[in-house]
């Protein structure tokens, strides 16, 4: 029975790999269609534009905060006033990373040490969940951080096991994970578990949410979709106004490399924040920050216009996966199991046996590039080898049906290799 299933999985497989097909499932990356959407931010600013908000776009002055059009527009997305926002230049991971890197040199408000130099050279710690987002683990590691885990659930991050980690070491400096459409699961945290973990009572007086709200505008659809939360007011609220900073960037909204990085948090720590970026910068680069006002003002129906016309080209790709996995693998979870977002940029799927990295190498070998097995754990391990991260926002739509049948006979494949005890 088994040597069966096996004989018809090693078939399928044979199959598709005959194909000599080469598609690419790896890369978070938007389509040529998603950019073409903003190809008018080529041109949104003429030879006339040279000043906006009073300023002479092409001269120093206007501060480290950015353009006050620009802070007034990414307020708005992230639903907080202008004064709390500095929009930077086109990474909010360099934004996160700067922040970090700060707090680590001087501590942030409330700390009573940098936190690279914790009593008794303790290291710091920062908590993030699992699955999660291999480039906070890189950059926390990069900057000397030990990371502590916690799950991912279908309505946020484990808040118990938070709650445990921050109230039993002062050491656990908070939290960094992304709040809305996660990535890789695409999960949200519940409104609910927002309060809670704005109100922790941890053991340091300056835990801090970390929140890279990455995908907090990516929806699929306009009827189905997760409300972000706002960790600003949460925290404001709980009597903690500064212990939360909130990132996000246009870089899945415009161009990947060339869109504008922002960060919101108290108007205390955005004073904090403006000193150090002052320190080692006259400014961010306004013109691409005027360039993204206008281009933005002037799409229909503006951010939202432009974010709807992202999830129209995005969402039967994320349905093509779901469709071909449940037609070729059912949904009892003998093979595997996914989550079915209603936003962001990725699905996670876990394999029933521990075989994630088997999948990915038989993929790769038929021609279809998958995101590396372990990538969503820290240091690539993943300890049970069943996670597997799909990204199927850059192939067009006929390749990721394609790559996901191809997908499909490697879980199977694998399976059912697991299964005669072949490895
Ligand atoms: N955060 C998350 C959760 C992401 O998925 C990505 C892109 N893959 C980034 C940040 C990178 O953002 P940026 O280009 O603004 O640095």
């Amino acid at each position: 029975m088994t040597s069966d299933a096996l004989t018809q999985a090693r078939a399928a497989y044979d199959a598709f790999k005959a194909r000599g097909l080469k598609l690419n499932m790896q890369r978070g990356q938007p389509s040529d269609a998603d950019f073409d959407l903003s190809n008018g931010l080529l041109t949104a600013l003429g030879e006339m534009d040279t000043h906006m908000d009073g300023l002479d776009l092409r001269n120093y002055p206007g501060g480290v905060a950015g353009l006050p059009s620009a802070r007034a527009l990414f307020a708005q997305y992230l639903d907080v006033k202008a004064e709390n926002v500095i929009v930077w230049n086109n990474s909010s991971l360099e934004l996160q990373g700067m922040v970090l890197t700060f707090a680590l040199l001087h501590g942030v408000r409330g700390s009573d040490r940098p936190w690279a130099r914790l009593e008794g050279a303790v290291k710091p710690k920062m908590i993030v969940t699992l699955p999660g987002y291999d480039r906070h683990f890189l950059l926390l590691q990069t900057l000397g951080f030990d990371l502590l885990t916690v799950d991912m659930q279908p309505d946020g991050p484990d808040v118990d096991a938070i709650e445990r980690l921050a109230a039993s070491d002062e050491s656990v400096k908070g939290v960094l994970f992304v709040p809305t459409y996660s990535n890789p699961g695409g999960e949200s945290i519940s409104a609910d578990k927002a309060r809670r973990l704005a109100t922790v009572q941890a053991a340091a007086g300056d835990f801090t949410i970390f929140a890279d709200d990455a995908y907090r505008v990516h929806h699929l659809s306009d009827d189905q979709q997760d409300t972000p939360v706002n960790f600003v007011t949460l925290s404001r609220d709980a009597g903690f106004p500064d212990r939360a900073f909130v990132f996000a960037s246009t870089s899945k909204v415009t161009f990947a490399s060339g869109g504008l990085g922002f960060v919101a948090s108290s108007e205390d720590n955005i004073r904090w924040l403006s000193k150090y970026l002052n320190a080692q910068s006259i400014g961010p680069n306004k013109l691409e920050q005027a360039r993204h006002v206008k281009f933005l003002q002037s799409y229909p129906d503006g951010l939202e216009g432009l974010m709807r016309d992202h999830g129209r080209l995005i969402a039967p790709k994320f349905k093509a996966v779901d469709d071909t996995l449940s037609t070729e693998l059912g949904n009892s979870g003998e093979y595997a199991t996914w989550t079915s977002p209603r936003g962001g940029y990725f699905i996670s799927l876990d394999t029933a046996a521990p075989v994630a990295d088997r999948v990915v190498e038989l993929a790769e070998a038929a021609g279809v590039s998958l995101t590396p097995a372990g990538a969503t754990f820290p240091s690539c391990q993943d300890p049970q080898n069943r996670n597997i991260r799909l990204a199927p926002t850059r192939p067009p739509l006929d390749e990721v049906y394609t790559a996901m049948q191809g997908v499909a006979a490697c879980i199977r494949l694998a399976t059912e290799e697991y299964r005669a005890g072949k490895h």
